[in-house]
């Protein structure tokens, strides 16, 4: 039997439960815990990978060169039998079917709204083609699956605290090695598209995210807890994109972090990192119980007038987008995005709130120029993230909490070596001064741009606006 592994979020071969199940299927003639049929011969797996347009269409040039990359290891590492097919899976996935007379296709569950309406026209194509090959899946991008942890009365989790005590208490199985010997199918691939990359992308591919790991397990992960919120050090895995594209899972993360407990090295630090990969989870939850959580606030906190669209709303998106408020501290978090398409996490909280809460504008704005920058874009984790600084979110901060963008700055760059890397006008300002420039009078750098807005007037306005709501209510 042929079986068909079409590959999407999950570009790895280690810990891969549905090319196991592919795998399986093809060696036993027939679906996994169907027995082997007497004298059924192992036949081939096809590895295939479909470009859809839509998102080649819709993705931002970082995410799209990093997957060209990513797309290129996973091809090395079948030994070049990488099927590469570009158009609507509801076509092609029937079409490869039909070719190599597959008789199961197997992924990895799809649980954000495209990825499970696009698996719903696959299923009904192969059908309406009359085939009986289905789609089986086996398996998530999640630790624990969305949708799978509920409260004690069956409802949702609103809350992440008891959601992440279920999490632990669910557990998830042991991560399966790279299984030795796949027979890959050898069928015809179209090039993997050159995609020039406009930031300096990380290496990509399972190998290089493996490696990245290993460095930080042995280097960061006993002081994460405290470094991971300094922009100015190398603190955190920088795995997100490696985890956006599968091509690491979060269980083999899991594993490794028990290990290290075991041993005495992981400390606060392995107990912080489990607790950010179920924050993920819990995001990747909340979309799969709101698939509309996309586009719609899950709290409206401020009337939709109050998140504005005036006169000056374009000059101060653009102000924003190009790191030019005035705030070191958000315009250094603006230009490391533009320059790498990534962003620190606490960084990433603070260039959100200010959009939100000091320019006033909607957070569904600042979240599609994040999806069009990032490397590590994800619609679960990049959407609820905005959500939760905006104070929409399922059990998100509350909307007075405000970032304030220099004691954020001074707190978390005290040197202020964050600021001075990125914003080359502040590059001669010393020390921790260099979050407050307009302090520096005649010394202040000239080619530097004046504060945009007063904090401390915008604050007072984001709070009247919710107050304003409140009372509408
Ligand atoms: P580490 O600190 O090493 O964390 C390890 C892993 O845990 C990360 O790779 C990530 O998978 C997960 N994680 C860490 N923090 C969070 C978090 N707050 N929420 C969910 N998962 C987390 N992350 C994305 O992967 N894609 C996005 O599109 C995205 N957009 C964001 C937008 C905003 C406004 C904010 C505030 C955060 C966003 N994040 C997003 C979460 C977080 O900023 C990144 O995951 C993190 O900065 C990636 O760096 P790292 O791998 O070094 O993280």
């Amino acid at each position: 039997m042929t079986t068909v592994c079409w590959f999407r979020r999950d570009l790895r071969l280690t810990d891969h439960p549905a090319l196991l199940s592919a795998l399986e299927a093809a060696r036993a003639g027939g679906l996994p815990g169907e027995r082997l049929r007497a004298g059924a011969r192992t036949d081939e797996v096809v590895a295939l990978y479909v470009l859809d347009p839509t998102l080649w269409r819709t993705a931002g040039s970082p995410r799209l060169a990093y997957l060209a990359a990513s797309l290129r290891a996973l091809d090395a590492r079948t030994g070049g039998r990488l099927v590469v097919r570009l158009g609507d899976p509801a076509v092609v996935v029937p079409e490869v079917v039909r070719t190599v007379a597959a008789t199961s296709v197997h992924v990895s569950a799809a649980t954000e709204p495209f990825g499970r309406r696009r698996d719903a026209a696959v299923d009904a194509a192969l059908r309406a083609a009359g085939s009986s090959a289905r789609l089986v899946a086996t398996g998530s991008p999640y630790a624990v699956a969305p949708g799978r942890l509920t409260t004690r009365g069956g409802t949702p989790f609103q809350v992440f605290t008891p959601y992440r005590t279920a999490w632990l208490e669910h557990g998830w199985h042991s991560p399966a090695p790279a299984p030795g010997d796949v027979p890959w199918a050898d069928l015809s691939s179209e090039p993997i598209r050159d995609v020039a990359p406009t930031v300096a992308l990380p290496p990509a591919g399972e190998e290089a995210a493996l490696d990245r790991w290993a460095a930080f397990v042995s280097d960061g992960l006993a002081d994460y807890a405290t470094e991971r919120d300094r922009p100015d050090h190398d603190g955190t895995s920088a795995l997100s994109a490696a985890l956006r594209w599968g091509e690491v899972h979060p269980r083999t993360l899991l594993a490794d972090l028990a290990a290290a407990e075991r041993t005495g090295h992981g400390g606060p630090g392995a107990t912080t990192f489990r607790s950010q990969l179920a924050w993920r989870d819990f995001h990747a939850d909340t979309l799969w119980h709101h698939p509309d959580a996309r586009t719609r606030s899950l709290r409206d906190v401020v009337l939709d007038d109050a998140w504005a669209s005036g006169p000056g709303a374009d000059a101060a998106f653009d102000a924003w987008a190009r790191g030019r408020t005035g705030y070191p501290f958000v315009d250094a978090g603006m230009r490391q995005l533009a320059s790498t398409g990534w962003m620190h996490n606490r960084v990433r909280m603070v260039t959100a709130s200010f959009l939100v809460k000091d320019l006033h504008l909607p957070w569904q704005r600042g979240a599609a120029h994040f999806l069009d920058r990032l490397v590590d874009a994800d619609i679960a984790q990049n959407q609820l993230n905005w959500q939760w600084v905006a104070g929409t979110g399922r059990d998100a901060a509350p909307f007075f909490r405000i970032f304030h963008p220099v004691t954020q700055g001074r707190r978390f760059d005290p040197d202020g070596a964050y600021v001075r890397r990125w914003v080359p006008e502040l590059r001669d300002v010393p020390g921790g001064a260099v979050h407050e420039p307009w302090l520096l009078g005649l010394q202040a750098p000239a080619n530097y741009p004046e504060r945009m807005v007063d904090h401390a007037v915008e604050r007072t306005v984001a709070l009247a606006d919710a107050a304003a709501a409140r009372a509408a209510r």
